[in-house]
């Protein structure tokens, strides 16, 4: 039986030798491939302008940027995500108001919101927690009569929809990750989808350090960009990627179901205990699927929970422990009991395997395994 890992990139021998083909071009940063691969992206979403970064937390600094974003400014957020949502708002001087996650959806909830918004808010940065999108509807009717800016991290819902649209062909500014584990990969890259050409203009100065080139071959500098740019390897890699998002999805979605069957069956055995993540098949792209383990209920921490799953060829991920506890963040004064459910859900969640490639026998692997390590070790 060879290692399960709880994820892994499909990439084809066809992608394989247009890396080739771009290596030996003699163009290999951005270039041709970047453009193409901004004009697939922008088709995908609709038409709206896109531009491709070097990482999803590039996209997220651009962003704020964009918004003119920074000190004594605040930015609600979500203390359950990949920790870049709120580090980016920090390195831009601004401050992270958390807001607790429904602790169905595991997403921000969006009931709390209003609470949490001061004269000093600029933006709300809502997070689709493993392609799970937010409610899209109730999310802007929050922020437009404000004048809220929206900051979609959508990194983890790339070919998600939300009442039929694809997340990206609407809203305000929508941010999406081609790192490794996404749904689709650059290796490591991002994308930005935009509202109008100007702030797509702007969007290019961020990302290389705010050069503007002139038609005499001089340039000018007037805002201070970073070092953000995709190579063309990378987009090469995106442009064939992209084609194939749907199709990995679908997988992603039978395999995602077939973990719901697996555990239905299980569900009433006494040793069967886990909470699910909600059966979405409408919206969701099942970036992961995440269990809640009740660790308070077994004789084992998430520490030897990870290591029998090892041991049965099985790789599991923790995605995520709530952002506020972090020390960084108890350093601002962030402290536990701030957010009870996100608190909750970040001792409790396991990232089982999901990836394209997987196989059904794979889902039944993994779902007798996680019964078994459960019902030996129940208090
Ligand atoms: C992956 C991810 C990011 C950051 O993307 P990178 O490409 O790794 O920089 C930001 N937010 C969320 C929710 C993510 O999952």
């Amino acid at each position: 039986m060879s290692f399960l890992p709880f994820t892994r990139p499909t990439i084809d021998e066809e992608t394989i030798a247009g890396v080739a083909d771009v290596l030996r071009s003699g163009w290999i940063t951005s270039g041709p491939q970047v453009k193409a691969f901004e004009a697939a992206l922008s088709e995908y979403f609709g038409g709206r302008p896109v531009r491709a970064f070097n990482s999803g937390t590039a996209t997220l600094e651009v962003a704020l940027a964009l918004c003119g974003i920074g000190a004594g400014d605040e930015v609600i957020t979500t203390p359950l995500s990949w920790v870049a949502t709120a580090n980016v708002i920090l390195r831009a001087g601004a401050r992270p108001v958390f807001v607790d996650v429904d602790p169905v959806t595991r997403n921000i909830d969006l009931h709390r919101i209003e609470a949490a918004i001061t004269p000093r808010t600029r933006a709300v940065m809502p997070v689709d927690l493993a392609g799970l999108p937010v409610d899209r509807d109730r999310l802007y009717a929050i922020a437009r009569p404000r004048g809220l800016r929206v900051i979609e991290d959508a990194a983890q819902s790339m070919g998600a929809s939300w009442g039929g649209r694809r997340i990206g062909s609407m809203g305000d500014l929508v941010s999406i990750s081609f790192h490794a584990n996404k749904n689709m990969t650059t290796g490591e890259g991002g994308c930005l989808v935009l509202n109008d050409t100007d702030e797509a203009a702007l969007a290019e100065k961020h990302r290389l350090q705010g050069v503007v080139r002139d038609a005499d071959g001089g340039m000018d500098v007037d805002v201070l960009g970073g070092k953000f740019n995709l190579t063309d390897i990378a987009a090469r890699i995106g442009i064939d990627q992209l084609k194939r998002i749907d199709a990995f999805n679908a997988r992603r979605r039978e395999l995602a179901r077939r973990y719901f069957e697996r555990f239905a069956e299980m569900n009433g055995q006494p040793e069967w205990e886990c909470g699910l993540p909600p059966a979405d098949f409408g919206n969701g792209n099942w970036h992961m699927f995440q269990i809640n383990v009740p660790f308070d209920r077994l004789r084992i921490g998430r520490g030897d929970f990870i290591r029998a799953m090892q041991e049965r060829e099985i790789g599991v991920g923790v995605h995520y422990p709530a952002i506020h506890l972090f020390t960084a963040y108890r350093r601002l004064g962030f402290k536990a009991g701030d957010f009870p459910h996100a608190e909750r859900i970040g001792r409790e969640t396991v990232t089982l395997p999901l990836f394209p490639a997987m196989q059904s026998a794979d889902v039944d692997r993994v779902c007798a395994a996680v019964c078994d390590i459960i019902a030996k070790n129940r208090k």
